[in-house]
């Protein structure tokens, strides 16, 4: 009786055992796989007329449950920076805090707030880094400063080495545990010289700043810039990478850059850059020229560069007009 009891039950437990590991398997990830998320087709593209325009300060876009993208209104300021908020199980990150401090402009640290979870009734610690300490990636820091369980990042270079614990800059990774995920920090100096670059294991995008992104890669120090590059590429070739998200979007679907502090996008470039793009950098760099090249997803200026050339030229037609104007006037006083 008893014997006839299990061989009844077997097949069924078989199967209800089968069927768990299955759903398990579906509902996680294969280890090490990132965690899948989608990025939408078009952001908001800003407006011809900004004060006719109804579009919210902020967009907030849910990657996936635990990743959200933000896109400051390019009506609020023209550089549209992109900030992204990623949730751990013990904490969580902010990177950079966008172009605007005022509060009624820009609700950043409100809309921060709501979105993060609560532990033990309260809300999960926040730490606030920064891609960079160029004002559009850190004007809204006040927002956070007085909150309690936020931290922010200093913004020179010795407090950010301090901080992470760089010993050997621009060389080491430093890690960060949000709880049940990990994000990389890697030094990437080149379009400034605090630039750090941040992979997010449970994602495996790499959010890239000013670093790399479909824009006008601003060149400060060219040799470090393809030095970063060449590390970046080094520390993800054993890694899986999904997206590199970057701060801006300069770029129009046709890789032509949109005038320079445009309020409106119309047939905006895609936010996510790939491997590809990473990639083909070191080679950009050695090929530039100094002053400005263009590839599909990025061009590389040195804007510094420019502006001499440019005040070169000036001066040079300068003398040579004031050369003409003399030879004119000698001319007519002969005549
Ligand atoms: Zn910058
Ligand atoms: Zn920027």
């Amino acid at each position: 009786m008893v014997t006839h009891l299990h061989d009844a039950f077997r097949p069924a437990s078989i199967h209800v055992l089968l069927w768990l590991a299955l759903m398990l398997c579906s509902m996680m990830p294969a280890w090490g796989e990132p965690v899948p998320g989608s990025l939408p087709a078009q952001w908001n593209v800003g407006a011809e007329d900004c004060a006719k325009s109804s579009q919210p300060p902020l967009q907030v876009h849910a990657y996936e449950p635990q990743t959200f993208i933000l896109r400051q209104n390019l009506c609020a300021s023209f550089e549209g920076n992109f900030i992204y908020l990623l949730i751990g199980s013990d904490k969580a990150l902010l990177i950079d805090t966008g172009a605007i401090e005022d509060t009624q402009k820009m609700p950043l640290a409100k809309t921060i707030l709501e979105l993060l979870p609560e532990k033990d009734q309260k809300k999960l610690p926040l730490l606030v880094a920064h891609t960079h300490r160029h004002l559009d990636h850190r004007a809204g820091d006040p927002q956070f400063t007085a909150l309690p369980s936020v931290q922010v990042v200093p913004i020179d270079l010795d407090g950010i080495r301090a901080f992470f614990g760089f010993t050997n800059w621009p060389n080491g990774i430093a890690h960060l545990d949000l709880g049940g995920r990990t994000v990389e920090v890697i030094p990437t100096p080149g379009h400034n010289q605090t630039h750090l670059a941040f992979y997010d294991d449970r994602t495996g995008i790499l959010f890239s700043g000013d670093f790399l992104m479909p824009g006008r890669l601003l060149i400060e120090d060219a040799a470090a810039y393809r030095e970063s590059a060449l590390r970046v590429i080094d520390f993800l070739k054993s890694r899986s990478l999904t997206h590199v998200l970057g701060g801006h979007i300069e770029l129009d679907t046709a890789g032509d850059a949109i005038g320079f502090g445009s309020h409106y996008h119309p047939n905006e470039h895609r936010l996510e850059l790939a491997r590809e793009d990473l990639n083909a950098l070191p080679k950009a760099f050695k090929g530039f020229n100094g002053f400005y090249a263009r590839y599909p997803n990025y061009i590389l200026t040195n804007p510094i560069r420019n502006l001499i050339a440019l005040a070169v030229i000036a001066v040079a037609v300068l003398i040579l007009i004031g050369w003409g104007v003399r030879r004119l006037l000698r001319r007519r006083r002969r005549g």
